[in-house]
């Protein structure tokens, strides 16, 4: 080593370990003494990044999908839940063939209705016209808030209860518009939410065209209200991988993400995955097709949200991913974990998602802190946060309570939310310069004040963080 290396390399490693010791002090010191309204009213305010993993009709609190859906009925859409059994179909019902017959509180539209026999329309009511003890009954069926609903109730009773209103693309809009207000609130400013053009109805029934649903959402996302948050969104169209004609529908989600590219950044694959049907090579071959025909178009899959050891983590890399959705079982898979590690891969992680859905029983088996500090690209997300009443802020809190975040791993986990968005290179740096920015100013201004920087800070809290935490702000 030169004379002067000598010298200053020790010098060097000095002046960043005092820094990144000074930089985390006032954090931890924080931390060892916020109160959790504190600590929750801090992170409301902290400066966010994006959520990478969102299912839009996922990402609804039960109660915006009901002013949704009363809201289009001035478009002529009228919508009927399910609110007693009178065992109309007494034998032979098929409880397992989609759409239960003793399922409550599932929706149907005015053409499914006006189908039924009397004795079927006798248990129906327009959602109008619930009574209050319904209308909790239905706000609730939607909700992952009781002990014994988990995995079974979200996948196979919530999805087909509020199946038909996801056709309806003034809801979708609506959504939308909801989520970007909310997330605008606790300072997220990129939404890559899960979101399709095609299987739209018309009031009528008749099928709406995919260029008709994109324009209804491009109205949206240009709406003075959608500007008003400063969120940037893009969409993803998902693949339910499982079902029997699961290529075909690949083949039609790539023309659809290609031809509204304006819109569509990626594609993704979804869908419980103990169901081994969509096991994740028997997407090769399509995949290899598909990409002899369309320029590239991004893929995040979910993968590794399972129970066994297993590797479809490494073969959903294959299948040409470069993120992969919740990961947790990559912990079983060392050569994988290896090969991840200061890569170009990504994990997004559903704190929430993954534990009321049972994927671990309790944050000490959660491989998340593992990923985190040993170089595994990783950011926080949100997943079906309407299910879980929850929002992005929740996902931070659990975070730090679980895991201790230093201020650093906060700042690369924000940045690593939009680094590795599938956003246009113009606009994600745009974004991450913007984030660096807000993220300077906001660490300045709490040292300098405390919390008293963030009187203005009106944090919302939802169903999860209350009961979980004990933080419940009205
Ligand atoms: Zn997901």
């Amino acid at each position: 080593m030169k004379p002067l290396l000598r010298i200053l390399v020790p010098l060097c490693a000095l002046c960043i370990t005092l820094r990144a010791e000074a930089l985390e002090k006032w954090f931890e010191d924080f931390k060892a003494t916020a109160t959790p309204q504190q600590l929750y009213t801090f992170l409301y305010a902290l400066p966010k990044g994006g959520d990478l993993h969102n299912h839009l009709t996922g990402a609804v609190r039960s109660e915006w999908y009901w002013d949704a859906a009363i809201a289009s009925s001035q478009r002529g859409y009228i919508y009927y839940t399910k609110v007693k059994i009178a065992n109309c179909v007494p034998f032979g019902s098929n409880e397992y063939g989609g759409a239960g017959y003793l399922l409550l509180f599932r929706i149907i539209s005015q053409q499914q209705y006006a189908a039924l026999d009397t004795c079927q329309k006798g248990e129906y009511k327009r959602l109008q016209d619930l009574d209050a003890k319904e209308k909790a009954g239905f706000l609730e069926s939607m909700r992952l808030d009781e002990s014994w609903e988990g995995r079974d109730e979200f996948f196979q009773a919530i999805w087909i209860r509020i199946n038909e209103m996801l056709r309806n693309p003034y809801i979708i809009a609506e959504i939308l518009l909801k989520n970007m207000e909310a997330f605008g609130a606790e300072g997220m400013v990129y939404l890559e939410t899960q979101q399709g053009v095609d299987g739209g109805v018309k009031a009528d029934g008749t099928p709406l065209s995919t260029d008709e649903f994109a324009d209804i959402l491009r109205a949206a996302l240009a709406s003075p209200r959608a500007r008003a948050t400063g969120v940037t969104v893009r969409f993803q169209n998902a693949l339910l991988r499982f079902t029997p004609v699961a290529e075909d529908r690949l083949r039609e989600l790539y023309a659809v993400t290609d031809r509204y590219r304006d819109l569509f950044v990626g594609v993704n694959m979804v869908g419980r995955e103990d169901n081994d049907k969509g096991y994740p090579l028997r997407f090769l071959p399509v995949l290899r097709e598909l990409r002899h025909q369309y320029p590239e178009i991004n893929l995040s899959i979910h993968a590794g949200e399972v129970d066994e050891p297993n590797e479809h983590i490494k073969d959903t890399l294959l299948l040409g991913a470069t993120r992969i959705g919740h990961g947790v079982n990559l912990i079983t898979q060392p050569d994988t974990m290896l090969m991840m590690r200061n890569g170009p891969y990504m994990v997004e992680i559903n704190l929430i998602s993954n534990l009321l859905l049972e994927y671990v029983q309790s944050y000490k088996q959660h491989p998340f802190p593992e990923y985190l500090r040993t170089g595994i690209p990783v950011a926080l997300s949100t997943d079906d946060r309407g299910m879980w009443d929850s929002d992005l802020t929740d996902e931070f809190y659990v975070a730090v309570k679980e895991f201790n975040l230093s201020w650093d791993e906060i700042l690369l986990l924000g940045r690593n939310s939009l680094q590795y968005s599938f956003l246009d290179t113009d606009t994600k740096q745009k974004l991450l310069a913007d984030y660096d920015r807000r993220m300077a100013a906001f660490a300045a201004a709490f040292r300098k004040q405390g919390l008293a920087a963030f009187a203005a800070t009106r944090p919302v809290t939802y169903g999860f963080i209350c009961k979980h935490y004990k933080v419940c702000f009205p």
